[in-house]
């Protein structure tokens, strides 16, 4: 059994109606049980700047999967939920769940950057995490406090429905 961190976006068809499904997705998962959710919160969009604010949040989840079947499972709940893959990267989105973490491991393979690779420097990813696991050390021994404390919060807020 692994533990995993997940980054969750979504602002696109009721992004709070979208993450609840996303998470209820994970729960019904064989191979993974949910256990912790942060609160949700609301960002500002990277890139294009002409879509709506996201909602983002971080699940923590054991699993029995590998790192790609974990990929397979997240990138089938995303599609299922109307993900639609444009060229263009950071369009507005239904759905999108991101690794953040798997134990311990670094993984740097063509599906598959683990630590996810912006993760220290994005406000939306890093609060939500430190919300549910203050003491998290990342791979590299560097303390979630340390970024948490580096990183502005660029007018993150929390998500209210
Ligand atoms: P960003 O990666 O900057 O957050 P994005 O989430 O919008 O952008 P996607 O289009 O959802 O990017 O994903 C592009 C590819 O990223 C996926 O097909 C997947 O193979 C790859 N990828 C690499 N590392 C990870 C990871 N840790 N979690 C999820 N996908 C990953
Ligand atoms: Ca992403
Ligand atoms: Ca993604």
């Amino acid at each position: 059994m692994s533990i995993c961190y997940i980054a969750l976006g979504s602002n696109l068809e009721d992004p709070f109606a979208q993450a609840n499904r996303a998470i209820i997705a994970l729960q019904q998962s064989p191979q993974s049980k949910v256990i912790d959710v942060s609160p949700f919160y609301r960002s500002k969009p990277l890139g294009p700047q002409d879509q709506n604010d996201y909602l983002n949040a971080v699940i923590k989840i054991y699993t029995d999967l590998s790192p790609i079947a974990l990929l397979d499972e997240l990138q089938t709940i995303e599609k299922s939920q109307g993900r639609i893959r444009k060229e263009n990267r950071w369009g507005a989105r239904t759905l999108d769940l991101d690794i953040l973490l798997f134990d311990n491991l670094i993984i740097n393979s063509e599906r598959l950057t683990i630590p996810h690779y912006h993760m220290k420097h994005r406000e939306f990813v890093l609060y939500p995490l430190f919300d549910i696991e203050p003491q998290l050390i990342l791979p590299d021994n560097e303390k979630l406090l340390d970024l948490v404390s580096k990183c502005a919060k660029n007018g993150l807020t929390k998500w209210h429905e």
